[in-house]
């Protein structure tokens, strides 16, 4: 078994408190600090520790997790809410196999926001206290509706002093006032790029002309805009991922520095999709190499990209020292704006 890290602390009553990195705690004795602190703790001791949640026997067992789940609790503080998904409509203009939403076709109806749940939507947003605002529009594909886009952002800017707006987008379909909407300086784009154009057109696109529209569409937001206005996500299948290079150099060519390489999601109709077995074991030796390759890369350029997940990890773990807790901050950390 393995024993979360404790502290202790000598009582006026000579009792020994011990406490974990998750809040748990108990009163135990000089006798068992020194067990605990050579390594020799009995059966009985282990039980103990067992039944109260303080050790595991494997990791993501329920032990774990449990422990995992209180010791993020304690981390992220309920705050002032700034921060708002919203989703006007669940059609999209694509079928992408790993779609982890509850999408609908393109024109389906009864799919979109009603008049009342914008007029609820809003007054939701005016119920908010707070200066400021972020705003992710998510899909479906947003942009079948900016009409509804545009409504919630003209009425963020008159309520709140700041507020910023993020569009979740394929980028397969933008007519005028698309572009328009995303034009303003303070909406930005994510989007989803799979890697080489094979693995984006195999995964996402499904056909030469479509592949070549998003591409296309990827290009003009690229030269129209200015770095750090475009995000963009890759989806990865672990049995059958892309090739790394290619997706860093596809990136980088569009001038994204940040990779934030995510797994395929199995939620909605990603569910059907087979991976084999011991999926998450591959799927950390696949993120491993990729690291390795993209600190080859920068070392042999010079120049300086990142996988996004990873730079969170080292920042939680230079501030948090190297403790055993601080694998459950790199995994509780917020990514970057899921593009859908
Ligand atoms: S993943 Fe996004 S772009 Fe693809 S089908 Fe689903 S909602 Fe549409």
């Amino acid at each position: 078994m393995n024993v979360w890290p404790l502290k202790f602390r000598e009582m006026s009553d000579g009792s020994v408190l011990f406490c974990d990195d998750a809040g748990g705690f108990f009163k135990s004795t000089d006798g068992f600090l020194d067990r605990y602190a050579a390594d020799g703790l009995t059966t009985v001791d282990e039980t103990f520790l067992r039944d109260g949640n303080h050790g595991f026997d494997r990791e993501f067992d329920l032990r774990w997790t449990s422990f995992a789940y209180r010791w993020a609790r304690r981390q992220a503080r309920p705050t002032r809410m700034n921060y708002v998904i919203l989703v006007p409509t669940l059609r999209c203009n694509l079928a992408c196999g790993y779609c982890q939403v509850s999408r609908a076709a393109e024109k389906a109806r009864g799919y979109d926001w009603s008049d009342e749940t914008l007029s609820r939507t809003i007054s939701f947003l005016d119920r908010l206290e707070g200066s400021d605002i972020k705003i992710e529009f998510q899909g479906g594909e947003p942009l079948l509706r900016v009409d509804l886009l545009q409504t919630v952002r003209d009425f963020c800017r008159g309520k709140f002093s700041r507020s910023q707006f993020v569009v979740c987008t394929n980028l397969q379909a933008l007519d005028e006032r698309a572009w328009t909407f995303l034009d303003a300086d303070d909406t930005f784009i994510s989007t989803s790029l799979d890697g080489d154009r094979t693995t984006h057109e195999r995964q996402r696109t499904h056909g030469s002309a479509v592949t070549d529209v998003f591409f296309r569409n990827l290009e003009t937001a690229a030269s129209r805009y200015p770095e750090g206005k475009i995000s963009a996500l890759p989806t990865v299948d672990v049995a059958n991922p892309p090739d790394f290079d290619a997706l860093l150099d596809n990136y980088e060519r569009f001038g994204i520095r940040s990779v934030y390489l995510r797994p395929i999601n199995h939620q909605g109709f990603a569910r059907k999709i087979q991976q084999g077995d011991n999926v998450l074991a591959r799927w950390n030796r696949l993120h491993a190499e990729f690291i390795d390759r993209l600190i080859a890369r920068n070392h042999r350029t010079g120049r300086f990209m990142e996988e996004y997940y990873f730079s969170q990890c080292l920042k939680v773990r230079s501030a948090s020292g190297p403790t055993a807790t601080s694998t459950f901050a790199t995994r509780t950390s917020s990514p970057p704006t899921m593009s859908s």
